[in-house]
């Protein structure tokens, strides 16, 4: 572009998802409008913060006059003008920000839209997506924006209907610095001209912008204005704290699940308002949540999503930390080094601790959700963050046996309290779902014997107790290793068994047929002391994974190394004992060897893994056969 085109009027073509998206707009539900003025407000106090920031770091824009927000209703002439005397914008920050920069969020903002909230047009959520400024199409069919930068003399003039083009051309003539949105209102969107409505919509999503709003001629401050986080903790109401959500959020009505005002005074001052949101968006296929904590030095922002306040883990949270001890010009690169940052970022760090422990114990309803919705981040913490392990080992969840609803809500405190005298470890079995787990044989003998198992029904809840090892100087073990090391039990096995219970002598000749028929497919084939119904199970040898997080890694593509499995056998079981009736005989030792290698495929089937099918297959029918025989032989001609 030469210098002269730059002097010119200019049309440009909006790009092909911001066309999609200003449809959408402009037939938006009548209800949604207000978020339209929410919106350029909100974009009005950004520029305002950003005005401010520039003028306490750059000399030459200390005189920065008013920062302020005008709001100017012309009922007559159906207009609305919103005016602020931020840092304005450049031609190319013009063009570039409201119309043919690939917005990534108009596209995303597009698609996180249900079928059923385009069909109602829902549109509440656009602010957090960037697109905010186009639902100023939401109420006018004229969009008028006059802005002049701080970093260059003359004003530009953006001007759409919202179709399908923009122009951009010079303003004549001085224009103060900051920008003007000039909307020529809709017939049906008329109020958005009245006073009385615009103090309403300003009272409900933007009391909290820090700057003053002033409207009309007389210029009525019409929000409050007050930073809630500096106010001692009893003086600021919950209405005040939802507020505040609400407006840090771009959400309306939603209220968040929790939050936290901590004000500290060393070793480092510092105030901050966290709020976690009331569900968590990745877990609905949403994009990974980006951090949103803004940081601000005396009450002056310095940054928005400030990556270095909080660990990854809790990306989930937002809202606000205001130090008094942190130089304005701390900028981005050197924030990760910043020992005053560091030192907050710990003592947040304790803090959100201790007020999930909290809800834990005074709110266990909020708990729970909280639990189903973000519990996944704080095992993410547990698993990534060795020095905070232990702390956050307390704060997280399980499913276990001694729930039926498959609840997450043991935790490993629970657990331990519940241990009966001479438990010496924690035991756990992970698997597919619910379902599948209570199906395993290898809980026959915590059933039993009233041994509480945690259900890890999470696919990350193993890779916590691999990070884990042990709690409270209790190993955690899986329930498919071999050694299981469970209590004395004495009462059961001094018990006189009853002849059903008794092993047939021919038992140890069926394990021999057995490991004969198994071969190598298993390091040992031996007597099961753990099974009281099933026939067989499966079991890990020497502390090696567990068959869950072998079937995790598996499906992960991971290589794993092929275990040696123990095939375990239940010398009670009725088949078991047949068979070690049959044994005395030779003539049954094939029958025998097939039956071994259908329970180790059975075992296998049970995991979810299916052995060779064809062999399987074959030696189905062949039983089949057999059995169909005995009830009606065929009659051989
Ligand atoms: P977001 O505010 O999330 O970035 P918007 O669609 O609301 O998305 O605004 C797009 C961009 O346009 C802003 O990031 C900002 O750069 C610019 N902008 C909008 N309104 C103003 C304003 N009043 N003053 C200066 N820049 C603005
Ligand atoms: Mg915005």
């Amino acid at each position: 572009m030469t210098a002269a085109d730059a002097q010119e009027r200019q049309e440009f073509t909006f790009q092909a998802e911001i066309k999609q998206l200003l449809h959408l707009l402009s037939h938006s539900l009548y209800q949604s409008r207000d978020i339209a003025l929410r919106e350029l407000i909100s974009n009005a106090s950004d520029a305002l913060d950003k005005m401010r920031f520039v003028s306490l770091t750059d000399d030459s824009q200390r005189e920065c006059g008013t920062l302020e927000i005008a709001i100017v209703p012309d009922e007559a002439e159906r207009r609305l003008t919103i005016r602020d005397t931020g840092v304005g914008m450049t031609r190319d920050e013009l063009v570039a920000n409201l119309g043919t920069i690939a917005h990534s969020g108009s596209g995303e903002f597009l698609k996180s839209l249900s079928a059923e909230d385009r069909a109602k047009a829902d549109v509440s959520l656009i602010g957090q997506f960037g697109v905010g400024f186009y639902s100023a199409f939401m109420v006018a069919d004229q969009v008028r924006v006059r802005t002049r930068s701080y970093r260059d003399e003359h004003g530009w003039e953006w001007a759409s209907d919202g179709t399908g083009r923009f122009t951009v051309e010079p303003v004549e003539g001085p224009l103060p610095r900051g920008t003007e949105i000039i909307l020529h209102l809709k017939e049906d969107a008329k109020d958005f001209a009245s006073p009385y409505h615009i103090k309403d919509v300003v009272r409900r999503y933007s009391s909290f912008v820090p700057h003053p709003i002033k409207l009309g001629a007389d210029g009525e401050v019409i929000n409050d204005q007050k930073p809630i986080w500096v106010e001692p903790k009893r003086q600021v109401t919950e209405e005040q704290y939802d507020r505040f959500y609400q407006h840090l959020s771009h959400h309306p009505d939603e209220k968040p699940l929790w939050h936290l005002h901590a004000s500290v005074d060393s070793p480092i001052q510092f105030h901050a308002v966290l709020y976690c949101p009331p569900s968590n968006l990745e877990r609905y296929g949403f994009p990974r949540l980006e951090h949103g904590v803004s940081l601000c030095a005396k009450r002056v922002l310095v940054q928005n999503d400030c990556r270095e306040l909080l660990p990854d883990y809790l990306r989930f949270l937002f809202g606000l930390v205001d130090s008094e001890d942190l130089p304005l010009n701390v900028s981005r690169e050197t924030l990760q080094d910043n020992t005053v940052i560091r030192r907050i970022r710990g003592s947040l760090l304790k803090s959100v601790f201790d007020r999930i422990d909290q809800l834990a114990k005074d709110q266990p309803e909020a708990f729970q959700t909280f639990t189903e919705q973000f519990g996944t981040l704080l095992k993410e913490g547990a698993i990534v963050d060795a020095p905070q392990r232990d702390r956050l080992a307390k704060l997280i969840r399980f499913a276990s046996s001694q729930k039926a609803d498959g609840r997450l809500d043991v935790s490993l405190d629970d657990y331990v309290a519940r241990m009966p005298e001479g438990q010496k470890r924690i035991y756990f079995l992970g698997g597919p779902d619910l379902a599948a787990i209570e199906k395993n044989p290898n809980l026959e003998v915590f059933r039993k014997r009233k041994i509480e198992v945690l259900y890890l029904t999470e696919p990350i809840d193993e890779f916590v107790t691999n990070a884990l090892g042990s709690y409270d100087g209790k190993l955690l073990t899986s329930i498919d290793s071999d050694d299981l090391d469970l209590p004395e039990a004495a009462d059961e096995e001094s018990k006189v068994e009853t002849p059903e219970e008794k092993a047939e002598p021919g038992f140890a000749r069926v394990l021999e047929l057995f490991r004969e028929a198994v071969g190598t497919r298993v390091r040992e084939v031996r007597e099961s002391k753990r099974l009281t119904d099933s026939p067989c199970c499966l079991v890990n040898a020497d502390g090696g994974l567990s068959t869950q997080m072998q079937r995790i890694l598996k499906m992960a593509n991971k290589d794993v190394p092929e275990m040696s499995r123990i095939l375990e056998i239940n010398p009670k079981a009725p088949l078991i004992r047949r068979l070690g009736r049959l044994a005395a005989n030779a003539e049954h030792d094939a029958f025998i060897k097939e039956c071994g290698l259908q329970l180790w495929s059975n075992a296998l089937i049970l995991e979810g893994v299916t052995p060779d099918a064809r062999e399987l297959v074959s030696r189905i029918q062949t039983f089949m056969d057999e059995a169909a025989d005995k009830r009606s032989p065929l009659i051989v001609m």
